[in-house]
């Protein structure tokens, strides 16, 4: 009976979440527009999966079932501007690749997703992930099959033969085997590698302009396109109403590609004063992902099975990403929220947040960095990113305050998104 219980309630909230319900919110504490501080006492009524109005008072503005925040902080549903939700990596998983399908890969990512909208983030961009799964996931959740947060996806990362992006560490017959339209050599190449993403669904273009920290090659982590392959890149991309944003760790690398005109950095571990020079002269947006840097040189330091050339380039890389931060924030760098989870695991998105702050954000800083920053960043202001009259009803709600102790955030006790309740308040 109890089997049966817990399927009949499992059937339930499946059918609930593919409808919005039509609500009122009652919420004691509202970070509307985070940058601004809180309303207090307010009602956000709720239609069709929107929001109408945000009011003073606790008012019942129509006979709608009512939820009651009236003890919570209700912010804007988080945005992390970097995962990789259709894998979780590590020493640990090196083979996954080879031994999941597609079809594996996508049903990892409902996994994940779920993980990931129950820890609050009601939206995500996701930058490397097989074409076939990331961009299947995104259309499956958009549709309301399975529970996740909103998806934008570049698909695989477009990386030169040997580079970070390609596959390395393995015999030429498997890598041969295992080889994407991703990989690109040469300005015309890369074009065609730009437009064969798009063609399969890109929402956005990632290269890897730089070596990175996971791939199994001691190739360095500064710069692998070459300067006429990234103008290219970014030619074609533009062309197609694309940004691109770039994996970026080495210095010439961060700086070939703002002289290229990439929109954002992803990473920036050896930013120097004269990249964040550029940083704002080309208007370029940094996603830190200071938890990705932390958790690499964690395995560096403690996992024996972690490949050496790996091992080497996270502890170059990782204990930097926080003063790098610091001073590219400080310096004035627009720094939109992003993590990197798949390196570290999914549902821990928010302890970003505390290295942020360690780093000089205020909490409330860091917040708008995965709001209305985010939201800017991924294209989708006019949605999401604040609460707001028009915008989607992503709303999360914690029972104490963020400002106060931001690893609140890190145990989210309310989600709704598009006015689907997934995370009800006990
Ligand atoms: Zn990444």
């Amino acid at each position: 009976m109890k089997k049966l219980a817990a399927a009949l309630i499992g059937a339930v909230s499946l059918s609930a979440m593919a409808h919005a319900q039509d609500a009122v919110i009652q919420a004691g504490h509202v970070m509307a527009v985070p940058g601004e501080g809180y309303l207090t006492n307010q009602t956000i009524l709720v239609e069709d999966g929107r929001i109408v109005s945000v009011t003073p008072g606790f008012t019942v503005p129509k006979k709608y079932p009512v939820i009651d925040l009236k003890k919570a902080y209700v912010l804007p549903g988080l945005i992390d501007s970097h995962v990789h939700i259709t894998f979780e990596g590590g020493p640990a998983n090196r083979l996954k690749g080879f031994e999941d399908s597609d079809v594996d890969a996508a049903f990892n990512g409902a996994d994940f997703g779920r993980k990931t909208l129950m820890a609050g983030f009601t939206t995500v961009q996701d930058v490397g992930g097989g074409n076939d799964s990331i961009f299947g996931l995104r259309d499956a959740i958009a549709r309301g099959a399975v529970p996740g947060p909103r998806i934008r996806a570049s698909g695989r990362a477009i990386a030169v033969t040997g580079g970070h992006g390609d596959i390395n560490g393995f015999s030429a017959k498997v890598m041969a085997a295992m080889t994407g339209s991703n990989i690109c050599d040469g300005a015309d190449d890369c074009r065609r590698a730009v437009r064969q993403q798009v063609k399969e669904g890109a929402d956005l273009i990632k290269i890897t302009a730089t070596g990175g920290v996971l791939s199994n090659t001691a190739a360095g982590l500064d710069q692998q396109f070459s300067d006429e392959e990234l103008a290219a890149i970014v030619e074609t991309a533009h062309f197609m109403g694309r940004k691109v944003t770039a994996h970026a760790h080495g210095k010439g690398g961060i700086d070939a590609a703002l002289r290229a005109g990439v929109d954002s950095i992803e990473h920036g571990s050896f930013m120097d004063a004269e990249s964040v020079a550029l940083m704002i002269e080309k208007g370029a947006t940094l996603v830190p992902t200071v938890l990705a840097g932390a958790t690499a040189a964690g395995w560096a330091r403690t996992d024996p099975t972690f490949p050496e050339a790996s091992r080497v380039k996270a502890l170059q890389a990782g204990p930097l990403m926080l003063d790098m931060l610091r001073r590219a924030y400080a310096g004035g760098v627009n720094v939109a929220f992003g993590t990197d989870t798949g390196v570290s695991r999914h549902g821990d998105n928010a302890q970003e947040f505390a290295l942020m702050v360690e780093a000089g954000f205020t909490p409330e800083a860091a917040i708008r960095a995965a709001t209305v920053v985010a939201s800017e960043h991924v294209q989708m202001a006019k949605d999401i990113g604040t609460l707001e009259t028009g915008k989607y009803a992503d709303l999360i709600a914690v029972t104490a305050d963020p400002l106060k102790n931001i690893k609140e955030l890190e145990d989210v006790d309310f989600v709704m998104k598009g006015g689907t309740v997934f995370k009800p308040i006990s």
